[in-house]
């Protein structure tokens, strides 16, 4: 049974079903064709949807399946903030990372397996950093977090977004992220600095975009889920 081998249903009964606005999922879903229409894995099914969860949030799951919060849209102040989100999530599932991860997960169960008897809990403590899943999540997850990350140039290249706003949204979220919070989009521990300074870094290796392209179904969610007056850009 691999790792998140859900249907959309189960996926979405976990968050809290989708949000009732069909306006607002049709123009989710039109902003983010252009993000699918250069995706390489073009055969999966892709399918995504904002999903009734609070929180700023969105997330991935096998198969090509894209989740958004109502308050991750509402955040976006400018189209490029919720592209680079989309890109981010595309890339998770463009490198299989689910799988990568679920390969990963296996090999430290059949070495903890393999070591025949009852590891000791300070052990995995002293080796792992806390829990197995942790160090996952805070050595290995973050080489996926970076190969995410550079997905959105990828796709700014391509769709012609201004590489300059790449960082934006993840500025922003480490701005208004208590620092205890991890989420699946972003967590608070040094290597969401590394991501943006790497962000930042990689955009300045591109030509500035002639024009900025803006994704269509943008102003249908602004109008259902517009910025709040703090989170605006100025
Ligand atoms: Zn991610």
């Amino acid at each position: 049974m691999a790792l998140g081998e859900k249907s959309l249903a189960e996926n979405l009964t976990d968050m809290g079903g989708l949000f009732p606005n069909k306006e607002a999922q049709k123009a989710l879903a039109a902003f983010a064709e252009p993000f699918l229409s250069i995706a390489h894995r073009s055969k999966l099914n892709w399918q995504l949807g904002i999903v009734n969860e609070a929180g700023i949030n969105a997330c991935a799951a096998p198969g090509g399946k894209m989740f958004y919060n109502p308050e991750l849209i509402a955040v976006c102040d400018h189209p490029a903030e919720l592209a680079s989100v989309i890109a981010h999530e595309i890339g998770h599932i463009d490198y299989d990372h689910h799988g990568k991860q679920l390969q990963l997960a296996q090999m430290v169960d059949q070495a903890l397996k393999s070591h025949g008897k009852a590891l000791d809990p300070e052990l995995i403590k002293a080796g792992y950093g806390g829990s197995p899943s942790l160090a996952l999540m805070r050595g290995w997850g973050l080489d996926n977090e970076f190969e995410a990350d550079a997905n959105i140039h990828t796709h700014f290249a391509k769709l012609g977004l201004d590489h300059a706003k790449a960082s934006l949204f993840f500025h922003k979220l480490l701005k208004i992220e208590p620092p205890d919070r991890e989420t699946s989009l972003f967590s608070t521990h040094p290597g969401s600095r590394e991501r943006i300074r790497r962000l930042d870094e990689s955009a300045n290796f591109y030509a500035p975009a002639r024009s900025e392209f803006t994704p269509p179904g943008w102003q249908t969610l602004k109008s259902i889920f517009p910025t709040p007056p703090q989170f605006r850009n100025g």
